[in-house]
């Protein structure tokens, strides 16, 4: 299928590695051209070059802290003040107690998953409208529908995204715009092996077991990877996916038990 993007101009937000890759590649694939952005130069160059090699598409890496005002200033400049997709991505807050956490913590966790991917939208959706085309797509988790105890912070500040991308997706989709949110379950990257070795030291058990215990939860029997969440990156910011509004979409093998 042609997803009818060719040309396109695309902010992928902490897509060095991980699943934020994975959007960027997804993209790239399709004749998207691409600013991704990460903190660290090294890797950030390394993924730019990867993309430009392997898909001839114009790829321009931006490091620095999308979570700041001044990274995201970059990354704008970068962009000459306009995208036709961005998707939006950061680190997650640290796991821990709900005991643990003071002001600060959760003023930390909403700026980075929350207010930021929020600062995003509102300097680049206006130029969407105006051109009468646009996509974004912000990654959250599955813990806005099942939350995940130890990511307490997380479940908080991600649950007042969503109520953000509830409301207004439905304010710009009359001009060509699409605001939609992918939850991902476990996928196979460096954040869900850090999150097993948390759990193994926990639990007294080896990583090894700690992650057979979490693919035995998911029906798949597996961890997701991250071509199969860009895959669904690239078709939520297809021009197929014009009728595709404020929506909550887990890709998760199946993990949250849910029937709606
Ligand atoms: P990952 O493999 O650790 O990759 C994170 C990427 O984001 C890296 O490229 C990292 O590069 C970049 N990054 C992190 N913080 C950043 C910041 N403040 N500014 C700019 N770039 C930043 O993580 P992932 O598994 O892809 O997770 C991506 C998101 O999905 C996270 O919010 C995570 O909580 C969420 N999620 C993941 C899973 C899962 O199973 N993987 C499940 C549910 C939710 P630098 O470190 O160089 O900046």
């Amino acid at each position: 299928m042609d997803l009818g993007i060719r040309g396109k101009k695309a902010l992928v937000c902490a897509a060095s590695k991980g699943l934020g890759f994975g959007c960027a590649e997804a993209l790239a694939g399709e004749g998207v051209d691409l600013v991704i952005n990460a903190r660290g130069e090294g890797p950030l160059a390394a993924a730019a070059e990867d993309l430009r090699t392997r898909f001839g598409v114009e790829v321009t890496a931006v490091a620095g802290d999308i979570t700041t005002e001044a990274g995201r200033e970059k990354v704008l400049e970068a962009l000459g003040g306009s995208a036709d997709i961005l998707v939006n991505n950061a680190g997650g807050p640290p796991p821990g107690m709900w005991t643990d956490w003071g002001r600060d913590d959760f003023i930390a966790a909403v700026d980075a998953n929350m207010l930021s991917p929020i600062a995003l939208i509102q300097a680049l959706v206006p130029g969407m409208m105006e051109r009468g085309w646009g996509r974004v797509v912000n990654i959250t988790s599955m813990a806005v529908k099942a939350p995940i105890p130890v990511l307490g912070l997380s479940n908080s500040a991600r649950a007042g995204l969503t109520g953000f991308v509830a409301g207004t997706s439905r304010q710009v989709a009359g001009r060509g715009v699409t605001i939609n949110n992918l939850l991902p379950g476990v996928h196979d990257t460096d954040r869900a092996v850090a999150l097993d070795a948390g759990a193994a030291k926990a639990a007294g058990i080896s990583s090894e077991q700690a992650r057979a215990r979490r693919e035995a939860s998911i029906p798949v029997g597996r961890y997701g990877t991250r071509e199969e969440f860009g895959a669904m990156c690239a078709f939520l910011c297809s021009d197929k996916a014009g009728f595709i509004v404020g929506q909550n979409i887990l890709l998760d093998g199946g993990q949250v038990n849910l029937t709606l």
